[in-house]
């Protein structure tokens, strides 16, 4: 645990109570300040009793008098659609609304890393799509190069969870839009930026509201790198800004698909080939097609992107190839669950929107494609460039008869529920072909979360195999 001690001897509102919520009021219990807990939903708050907390409302009257601050988990909105009402009389009573990443940012450093040889670091990743992988990957990198490293924020532990740092260590976070809005520290070391499409446009009040909030991670304490995805105009401004020049060695560029060798130093993917240059020359390259749990310009571009942000750190690029290839990749992305006669099944239930749907569906040559859920804004109009591979679609949830509308002359089934989906595609799929999840929508309508909705496809997956 990261003791919080910036508020010792002082009460600390502390609103949500998930995993980040509960560590955070431990972490400032530790650092001497006294937290007061609340959680909108009964279920939550009985949880947080259950583990020897008490909670008192902050949604009364005068529950913010003589508090110094609020700390807010992420699922909460503090100011789009509408702010949560606890939120709204923070801001009302003007008490500091903060999140665990802000604190976090106060806390990690400590007197005793004046007897350090190496002070530790901390990378964070955001981005639309790619934050979990480019992060895990990251970490492996890590752990293959030898370095103490810890990996926490929207993946694995919480921030404050995580453990005292120490001589060398490297701490990788993954931090989603909610979390860089809020937090009123950011000072990563290097700070990495994967891509940009429009998501969770309703909590950012559209898409100038979503790019702010990712930006703050590169604008509010200024890293000393930043490794930043330039296929979108976004990121290109966003390196713009950063950089003094061309040759500013402080902003590495990568991309998916693009050739950047005229710039300072950047590292892109092209034909599954990656590429470090670096001052006008090529200095690295790797072959990426042969990497087993990085299939796709997807997972390429988190590629370069894991790649640039340990090279900023001096790893060579021979240990990174070799962690590339060791990397067991993450569950719910571009997940291989196994195979039969030659047909591969993918569990890509993490695909919750177009853009990485569309990136799952040209990452395979021939696709029986399970799609749908609870559908975006928009639905899959923005697929329909990207349905060549697809040999027929198996509909379910609540968007099947949306989707079906969409699809034109590409053969499809609505199927309503997973049993029947994998069981007709796997019944039609043939040689070469892939039975792929990648839902293009959310999963709330038949499922708790993506990852419940995965784990069911890969249950049918293994009956089916028997595995
Ligand atoms: P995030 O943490 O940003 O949601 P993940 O690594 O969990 O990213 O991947 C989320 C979804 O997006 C998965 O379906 C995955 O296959 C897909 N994906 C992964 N990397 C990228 C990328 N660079 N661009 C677009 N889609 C991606």
């Amino acid at each position: 645990m990261i003791p919080v001690t910036c508020f010792e001897g002082q009460r600390v509102a502390v609103l949500g109570l998930g995993r980040s919520g509960l560590a955070t009021a431990a972490a400032l219990a530790a650092g001497g300040a006294d937290p007061i807990l609340w959680d909108d939903s009964p279920e939550a708050r009985g949880r947080a009793e259950a583990a020897g907390h008490t909670c008192t409302d902050l949604g009364r009257n005068g529950a913010f008098d003589g508090v110094a601050a609020l700390i807010v988990s992420p699922g909460i909105p503090h100011l789009y659609p509408t702010p949560n009402r606890v939120i709204a009389a923070a801001l009302a009573a003007g008490v500091p609304v903060d999140n665990d990443i802000g604190l976090f940012f106060r806390s990690y450093a400590t007197n005793d890393w004046d007897g350090f040889d190496t002070l530790p670091r901390v990378i964070a990743v955001t981005g639309s799509n790619g934050k979990s992988t480019t992060t895990a990957l990251i970490h492996h990198i890590l752990e293959v190069a030898g370095r103490p490293t810890q990996m926490a924020g929207n993946i694995g532990r919480g921030v404050l969870d995580i453990d005292p740092g120490i001589d060398g260590e490297v701490v990788v976070l993954e931090l989603s839009s909610y979390q860089t809005d809020l937090a009123r520290a950011l000072t990563p070391d290097i700070a990495v930026f994967t891509n940009l499409s429009p998501d969770h446009l309703d909590r950012h009040n559209g898409m100038g509201g979503y790019f702010a909030a990712k930006r703050r991670l590169f604008a509010e304490g200024g890293p000393d790198r930043a490794v930043i995805g330039v296929d979108e105009v976004e990121g290109q401004f966003m390196a713009n800004q950063m950089a003094e020049g061309a040759q500013d060695d402080r902003v590495i560029r990568i991309s998916s698909g693009q050739k950047l060798e005229g710039f300072g130093w950047s590292v892109f993917a092209r034909k599954g080939f990656l590429s470090e240059w670096r001052k006008g020359r090529q200095v690295a390259s790797i072959d990426l097609r042969s990497v087993p749990s990085l299939p796709g310009a997807h997972n390429h571009q988190n590629a370069c992107a894991a790649y640039g942000a340990v090279r900023g750190l001096g790893i060579g690029p021979k240990v990174i190839e070799q962690a590339f290839h060791s990397f067991a990749g993450l569950p719910h992305r571009s997940q291989l669950v196994g195979e039969r006669a030659g047909v591969r099944f993918i569990n890509d239930s993490k695909a919750t929107n177009v853009d990485s749907a569309a990136k799952a569906l040209q990452a395979f040559p021939k696709i029986r494609w399970i799609a749908g859920g609870l559908g975006k804004d928009g639905g899959i109009k923005g697929l329909v460039p990207f349905l060549g591979a697809v040999s027929k679609a198996y509909l379910i949830g609540h968007s099947a008869r949306d989707f079906a509308l969409e699809l034109g002359d590409t053969p499809h089934e609505i199927c309503e529920t997973m049993d029947v989906a994998v069981a007709r595609a796997a019944a039609e799929a043939e040689d070469g072909e892939v039975v792929l999840l990648a839902p293009a929508a959310a999963s709330f309508d038949q499922y708790p979360n993506f990852e419940k909705r995965g784990d069911d496809f890969v249950a049918r997956v293994q009956a089916l195999l028997g595995a």
